[in-house]
């Protein structure tokens, strides 16, 4: 495992200065699809970039030293890598989930287990009988999304390393909220680690993408193989762009966790505002394991609005700083409804059993000013008040 300032040092400039062709600094893009072959019966390091294209490669190389990882894939989006990491699942395997992770990867698992291709149990996985009980149903494969999506639940990923091993399941953590910056599974016993690169890693919101990280190469290698075969591996522009991102990862997620901090702390006291879902408070249920096993407690955080779906709709219209959209890690500043838009596809009685109530709210918090983040946040409260 890559130890911080070494972890810095890849993301600002793992690949730079290798071009042999031109002496390029930054890496360049390979936007070819097809490879020529040296001769006739003699394949070249790549010949079709549906299987290998060196822009993709080299993000992926970047992620997996970031991550500690042997082998990345690079995937068209986060959906895709984590369908990819779950892809060895058999009919009748059990997968042991989360209950309230993001609401696109409950849909995923739900119409999967509908269809027949594995069976899924939705856990607590800060539950520990719950947990208890769901291992002892033996359970192939567990994956873990720490913190999760919306409600900043922390899971202690050694922990559930260790009961996955017990019973010879493999652990895959969604890494997604804090990114390599901030926490690495790997080291904590994870198998795989799965991104939507589309948050954190490439961070302005301008690419869909996803990779997962094997600890193992073998492992690796065979979701790579089968990635190709099925057709989700990531464009090159893609790639391209990710990598670009990736550059100053660091900077930003501290910056932002800056700004989440403060906001954290402001709603924590406000009247208004019942309760605050952010590892990084002293009250947080998850805030020792989130200080044992991450080096940041991140830019996301969630809050219960008193007043429901009406105080909700006076905030939203009212802020000027903050956008109403879905999506996550990027240098802006967004707001979420949960209920409504990311995690609409769960069927409301899964989304009450996950804690997801109407009054919730979610935050990405970008690189603005901590003042003028404040002061949208105080526009939007007032306005509930005014109501
Ligand atoms: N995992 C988490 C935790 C997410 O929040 C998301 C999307 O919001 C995904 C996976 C899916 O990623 P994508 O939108 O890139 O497919």
């Amino acid at each position: 495992m890559a130890d911080r300032k070494a972890a810095q040092t890849i993301a600002a400039a793992h690949g730079v200065a290798q071009d042999a062709a031109f002496g390029a600094v930054i890496p360049p893009i390979h936007l070819s699809t097809t490879f020529q072959f040296p001769g006739f019966e003699r394949a070249g390091p790549y010949d079709y970039s549906r299987l290998g294209n060196p822009t993709r490669d080299q993000v992926a190389d970047t992620i997996a030293k970031l991550e500690g990882g042997a082998r990345a894939v690079m995937l068209a989006s986060g959906m895709a890598a984590l369908d990819l990491a779950l892809s060895s699942l058999l009919p009748g395997d059990l997968l042991l989930a989360p209950h309230d992770c993001y609401g696109g990867t409950h849909r995923l698992l739900s119409l999967r287990s509908a269809r027949g291709h594995y069976r899924v149990a939705f856990v607590d996985q800060t539950d520990r009988e719950a947990l208890s009980a769901a291992f002892a149903g033996k359970p192939k494969l567990v994956l873990t999304e720490t913190p999760s999506n919306p409600l900043m639940r922390v899971v202690d990923i050694r922990d559930m390393a260790e009961r996955a091993r017990a019973v010879g399941a493999r652990l895959v953590v969604d890494n997604t909220f804090l990114s390599p910056a901030l926490q690495q599974p790997i080291a904590l016993g994870a198998d795989l680690v799965v991104h939507s690169t589309t948050k954190y890693l490439n961070g302005h919101s301008d690419v869909i993408g996803g990779a997962v990280v094997a600890a193992e190469a073998a492992l690796g290698e065979e979701l790579a193989a089968w990635a190709n075969t099925i057709g989700v591996t990531g464009s090159p522009f893609d790639a391209y762009l990710t990598l670009r991102g990736i550059r100053t990862l660091f900077v930003r997620i501290e910056r932002q966790e800056r700004n989440a901090a403060a906001v954290a702390a402001c709603l924590a006291a406000h009247p208004r505002v019942g309760r605050v879902y952010y590892p990084g408070l002293a009250t947080h249920p998850g805030h020792e394991t989130a200080k044992a096993q991450q080096s940041g407690f991140g830019a996301m955080l969630s809050f219960e609005l008193t007043g429901g779906r009406e105080a909700v709709r006076a905030l939203v219209e009212a802020l000027q700083v903050f956008t109403l959209a879905e999506s996550l890690g990027g240098v802006e500043s967004l707001i979420a409804h949960p209920a409504t838009m990311t995690h609409a596809a769960m069927d409301p009685a899964a989304r009450a059993t996950a804690g997801i109530t109407d009054g919730l709210l979610r935050l990405s918090i970008g690189l603005e000013a901590e003042d003028d983040l404040l002061r949208d946040l105080g526009r939007g409260l007032d306005a509930v008040a005014r109501r």
